[in-house]
């Protein structure tokens, strides 16, 4: 399988349909934002710098996630394609994630990128904070998120789209979850067939 790049913003359901293509393809799965969050509850050095930036709604910068991407990447099983779920995030991500691919005789494979609308986007994230109890899904850092999001991450998507591998799934209007799964696993078919 190629690798896939599952691209949104917060709440667009990233995590959800990594897990559905994880499953049904069986490839390995690389969530920078569970990778955070695990080693902020195992205290280490790593989770102590990432708590302040996530707290905040910030990006970790650049540099620093770049380097966890790469050993992390190199622990997935061989051969079975990774879906990158919440990285890259920013165009020097992206440039790099080429980069480390291309060292290693890899490629980037193809980006779906999950398009909702701001208010949906907003109601599950509350919801999430219920249910979850995620500190950062709380509204004032979801409206940074957003931000953060609008300024750094969405002009990826044009990045994406000159490297010909962007492939827009939207919801906008709102199909049903099994319906957006099956697009999904629909575009990746086209894809490798
Ligand atoms: P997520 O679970 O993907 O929504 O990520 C939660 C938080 O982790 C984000 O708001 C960022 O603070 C941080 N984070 C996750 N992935 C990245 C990334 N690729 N670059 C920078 N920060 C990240």
């Amino acid at each position: 399988m190629k690798n896939i790049i599952i691209f949104g913003a917060p709440g667009s359901g990233k995590g959800t349909y990594s897990e559905a293509i994880m499953e049904k393809y069986g490839m390995g799965h690389i969530s920078t934002g569970d990778v955070l969050r695990a080693e902020i509850k195992q205290g280490t050095q790593l989770g102590k710098i990432a708590q302040g930036y996530i707290d905040q709604g910030q990006l970790i910068p650049d540099e620093l996630m770049v380097n966890i991407l790469a050993k992390v990447y190199d622990e997935m099983p061989a051969g079975k394609g990774v879906i990158f779920d919440g990285f890259p995030r920013t165009i020097p991500q992206a440039e790099a994630l080429k980069k480390m691919l291309a060292e290693r005789g890899h490629e980037m494979g193809m980006m779906i990128e999950l398009v909702v609308t701001e208010d949906i986007l907003l109601m599950r994230l509350l919801r999430r904070a219920i249910e979850q109890g995620r500190a950062d899904d709380n509204e004032e850092t979801i409206r940074k998120r957003f931000n953060v999001y609008h300024t750094q991450t969405a002009p990826l998507a044009e990045w994406f789209e000159k490297e010909g591998i962007r492939h827009i799934v939207s919801w906008e209007e709102h199909p049903s979850k099994e319906e957006m799964i099956a697009r999904v696993f629909q575009v990746i078919e086209e894809e490798n067939a």
